[in-house]
C-alpha cells in the first residue's frame, strides 16, 4: 500500500508531468526537480495550510491512535456512537461502492479514489480491482486509512497526500476514478479561478487520466434537489444558496452571521461551492471531454447508495412504488407517498431528486466493449427478448452484500431481467450459487404443475466475474403484494386479504407437499424447533415441540422458506402468483409454515381500527393480535382461510393451532439469525399466543385432534 521502491508506476509530478524518482524519504521529479518527503512511506506531495474535516482535529487525531491501539473499527464505533450517519459512511465500504456491480470492471482494473476521506471507497476497490490509488488532502485522514488498510491485510493500495486540483498522477492510465463528494469542493481549493473554471480543469484532468474506455464515478447533489427547496443546508452552510443565482449567494454569505460548519469560507466570503442540476452536469461533464454519462437517483445519497435508480420515468416509479410499499411504513399517513408516486409516474419526479451518482464515460461506448456483467456474452435472456438501452435499477440490503439489478427495456414499466450480484468468495456469493441451484431444480417440477396457478423465475445463467459473482433470472409477471396493499385504504386491504392474499396463502399450503423430497433443500436444523433462550412458555410447549419436530423430520415437506409479502408476486390479469427469492428453502417444516410466513407477514398492513399509539414493538402484536386473537373483520377473515387451508392439500387434517405455534417458532428463529431486532418482535407473538390460546380464531379445531396440549 505504501511507497516502496521501485518508483510507483502512475505517480506524475503535479507540475510538469514528468515521472518520480524516489530517493531514501524523498521523492522527486526527475524533469524539473521539485520534491516532497514520504513520511510514513506515503509521499506527502501537498500540505494543507489548515485543517479541514467533519470532525474536529483532537477527534480526528485521537480516532487515529484509538485505531492502531485497537483497531479501526472499534475505534470508529467509539468515536461515532452518537453519530450513526459518520459511522456509516466509514464503516460500511461494501453499500458505499454499491455501484460496483454496474461498472463491469475487469480482474486486471486500475482505479483511483479522489479525496478518499477515511477510506471506505478506497476499501471496497482494493477488493474489486488490481491495483488502487487513493489521493487524500488532510494527513490524519491519510492515517486513518493507512491503518486500516494494513489492519484489513489489503496491500494493493498505494496512498497519496495530494491535493484534488493537483493530482500528482499520469493520464491515461485508470479504468476507473471514483470522485464522490469531492467536485462541489474543488473551486473552495483553488481560489486562483472561479469555481466552474476549476471545476472543469478537474474534470479534464481526471478524464485525460482515464485509459480509453475508462469510467469516472461521480457522486454529487442535485442543485435543485427537492429538500434544498425545504431548507436543506448547502455546501455554504447555509439554506437555499444552491437555489439562488451565483452572485446572490456570495452577497447572502457576505453578510450572513451563521457558522460554516464544514468549511472554513474563504477570506473573500464568496459563494465556491457550485453544484448543478442533471442538464449542468452533462453540459460541464460534456466540456471537459466525456462521451457518454448515465445519471442515477443515489437514495438515500451518494454516501448510502442503498438503491440507484436510472433517471428515467419507469425506474423512478417502480423505485417510488417500493420504498411507499415498505411495510415498516405501513401505518403512517399515505399521502405523501402517493404524492411523490404520482409525480414519479407523471415523470415529474425526475429533474428534482435529491442526490446523483453519474458515471461518465471517457468515449463513446463502443458496442464491442465488455460491458456490465449480466450483458456479457452469453447472459442473453431467453426466449429472444432483446433489451435496447436497458436501465439498471440496483438496489442493496444495509449490510451491502448482494445486488438486486432489475433491467428495465427503455419505455417498459416492469423489469424484464433480475440479475443478482455479490462479490466473490463471501457467504453472499455462496447463497447466491446456492439460490441459482435450488431454483433450476425446482422450476422445471413446477412448471409441470398445470393445476396450480403458480410460476417461479426461470434461471438463466451465473458467472463469476471481477470479483462478482451473477446470476441472472427472468422477472416474475406482476408486482409484489407488499406493493399492491399498502397503498390501499382500510377496506381496501381487507378485500385485497379477502381475495389476492387468500388464494396466494392457498397456493403456500399446497406448494411444500409439491415440493416434498427436494433434494437442493436444506434439512431444518432441530434447533429451529426450539423455544429461543430466556423464553419460558411451559413444559408442554417445549415437548410439543419435540415430537413435531421429529414427525415433520420424517415428512420431508419442503418449503419456501421466506414466502413473504415482498416475495410473493401477484399478476392480477393472469390471476396468478409467483415466488422469487429461492434463498432458503427448508425441509422438515409443518404443511402451513409458508402459509403462515404470508399471514404473518401481512400483519403491518392491518391498519388498528382504535388508533392506539404505540411502540412499533407493540404494534405488531396488537396487529397480530387483531388478525388471530380477535372478532374484528380481519380474524373473520383469518379463520375463514385458515379453516378452507387446513383440510387441505389430500385431505390431510392439520391442526391449525398447533402449526400456527410450529411456525411462530420457527419464524422467531429465522429472524433472531437474520434480523435480530424484528426475532425480538416476533418472540413476542409467541407469547401473545401461547398466554391467549383460548382466545385463537380457530379455537373450535382443536378440538379434533387429541394431542395438542400446548400448555401443561
Ligand atoms: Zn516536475
Amino acid at each position: 500500500m505504501i511507497f516502496e521502491s521501485p518508483t510507483p508506476s502512475l505517480a506524475a509530478c503535479p507540475r510538469c508531468g514528468t515521472g518520480l524518482a524516489v530517493d531514501g524519504n524523498q521523492i522527486s521529479c526527475t524533469g524539473c526537480g521539485s520534491d516532497w518527503k514520504i513520511r510514513n512511506g506515503i509521499p506527502r506531495f501537498f500540505d494543507p495550510v489548515y485543517y479541514w474535516g467533519e470532525v474536529p482535529l483532537g477527534e480526528a487525531q485521537s480516532l487515529q491512535s484509538d485505531a492502531q491501539k485497537h483497531g479501526w473499527r472499534q475505534a470508529v464505533e467509539k468515536h461515532f456512537e452518537n453519530d450513526r450517519v459518520m459511522a456509516y459512511s466509514i464503516l460500511q465500504w461494501q453499500s458505499r461502492a454499491s455501484w460496483l456491480p454496474l461498472l463491469g470492471l475487469s480482474e486486471d482494473a486500475t482505479a483511483l479514489d479522489i479525496g478518499s476521506g477515511y477510506g471506505a471507497i478506497t476499501h471496497a476497490l482494493a477488493r474489486a480491482a488490481k491495483e488502487v490509488y487513493s489521493v487524500e488532502a488532510i494527513p490524519e485522514r491519510v492515517e486513518f486509512t493507512s491503518i486500516r488498510l494494513q489492519q484489513e491485510g489489503l496491500t494493493n493500495v498505494r496512498l497519496i497526500q495530494g491535493s484534488a486540483t493537483e493530482l500528482p498522477l499520469r493520464e491515461n492510465v485508470f479504468d476507473l476514478i471514483v470522485v464522490n463528494g469531492v467536485l462541489e469542493w474543488v473551486g473552495e481549493w483553488d481560489l486562483g479561478a472561479p469555481p466552474q473554471d476549476v471545476q472543469l480543469r478537474f474534470l479534464r484532468k481526471v478524464h485525460r487520466m482515464l485509459k480509453p474506455g475508462g469510467v469516472c464515478l461521480l457522486g454529487i447533489e442535485n442543485r435543485i434537489g427537492y429538500g434544498n427547496f425545504r431548507g436543506a443546508l448547502d455546501h455554504s452552510g447555509l439554506p437555499y444558496t444552491s437555489l439562488m443565482p451565483r452572485w446572490l449567494s456570495s452577497l447572502v454569505l457576505r453578510y450572513s452571521q451563521r457558522a460554516h460548519h464544514r468549511t472554513r469560507l474563504n477570506a473573500k466570503r464568496e459563494y465556491r461551492t457550485y453544484t448543478y442540476s442533471e442538464l449542468g452536469y452533462r453540459r460541464i461533464l460534456g466540456k471537459s471531454g466525456f462521451g457518454a454519462v448515465s445519471f442515477y437517483l443515489a437514495d438515500p445519497g451518494y454516501n448510502r447508495p442503498l438503491s440507484l435508480v436510472p433517471l428515467q420515468r419507469n425506474a423512478l416509479a417502480a423505485h417510488t412504488l417500493r420504498v411507499a410499499s415498505e411495510p415498516i411504513l405501513g401505518s403512517r399517513p399515505r399521502w405523501p407517498r402517493l404524492v411523490k408516486l404520482y409525480l414519479s409516474r407523471l415523470g415529474l419526479l425526475r429533474p428534482f431528486v435529491p442526490e446523483f451518482v453519474i458515471i461518465a464515460s471517457k468515449d463513446v461506448p463502443d458496442a464491442t466493449r465488455k460491458t456490465a456483467g449480466w450483458r456479457r456474452a452469453g447472459a442473453v435472456p431467453p426466449g429472444g427478448m432483446h433489451l435496447d438501452e436497458p436501465s439498471q435499477y440496483l438496489s442493496i440490503g444495509p449490510a451491502g452484500t448482494k445486488a438486486v439489478i432489475r433491467i428495465f427495456g427503455s419505455g417498459d414499466s416492469a423489469p424484464s431481467v433480475i440479475a443478482k450480484a455479490s462479490p466473490s468468495n463471501a457467504k453472499a456469493d455462496e447463497s447466491l450459487i446456492s439460490a441459482f441451484r435450488v431454483l433450476s431444480s425446482l422450476q422445471p417440477r413446477l412448471s409441470e404443475e398445470r393445476e396450480l396457478p403458480f410460476s417461479t423465475p426461470t434461471p438463466v445463467e451465473s458467472f463469476s466475474q471481477a470479483g462478482w459473482h451473477f446470476t441472472v433470472e427472468t422477472a416474475v409477471p406482476g408486482r409484489p403484494l407488499s406493493e399492491l396493499i399498502f397503498l390501499r385504504s382500510h377496506r381496501g386491504r381487507l378485500a385485497f386479504l379477502r381475495n389476492e392474499l387468500a388464494q396466494c396463502v392457498e397456493i403456500a399450503a399446497k406448494l411444500p407437499h409439491i415440493l416434498k423430497g427436494t433434494v437442493a433443500a436444506h434439512k431444518i436444523d432441530p434447533e429451529w424447533y426450539e423455544i429461543p433462550k430466556g423464553m419460558d412458555l411451559g413444559p408442554g410447549v417445549e415437548r410439543t415441540l419435540a415430537a413435531e419436530s421429529a414427525k415433520w423430520a420424517k415428512e420431508e415437506l419442503c418449503a419456501h422458506g421466506d414466502f413473504t409479502i415482498e416475495n410473493v408476486f401477484w399478476d392480477k390479469d393472469a390471476e396468478k402468483a409467483s415466488v422469487i427469492d429461492w434463498e432458503l428453502p427448508i425441509q422438515g417444516v409443518p404443511p402451513l409454515y409458508d402459509a403462515f410466513t404470508l399471514l404473518f407477514s401481512s400483519l403491518p398492513a392491518l391498519d388498528l381500527e382504535h388508533r392506539i399509539i404505540s411502540s412499533t414493538d407493540e404494534r405488531l402484536t396488537q396487529q397480530f393480535q387483531a388478525a388471530f386473537f380477535s372478532t374484528g373483520p380481519w380474524a373473520t377473515t383469518n379463520r375463514e382461510i385458515l379453516q378452507r387451508i387446513s383440510t387441505t392439500p389430500s385431505g390431510a387434517d392439520s391442526d391449525i393451532w398447533q402449526e400456527l405455534v410450529l411456525s411462530l417458532v420457527i419464524r422467531t428463529r429465522y429472524f433472531l439469525w437474520r434480523q435480530p431486532s424484528l426475532g425480538r418482535q416476533y418472540s413476542r407473538l409467541l407469547e401473545y399466543a401461547v398466554q391467549h390460546e383460548p382466545l385463537f380464531v380457530c379455537g373450535a379445531h382443536r378440538s379434533r385432534r387429541s394431542t395438542p396440549s400446548s400448555r401443561s
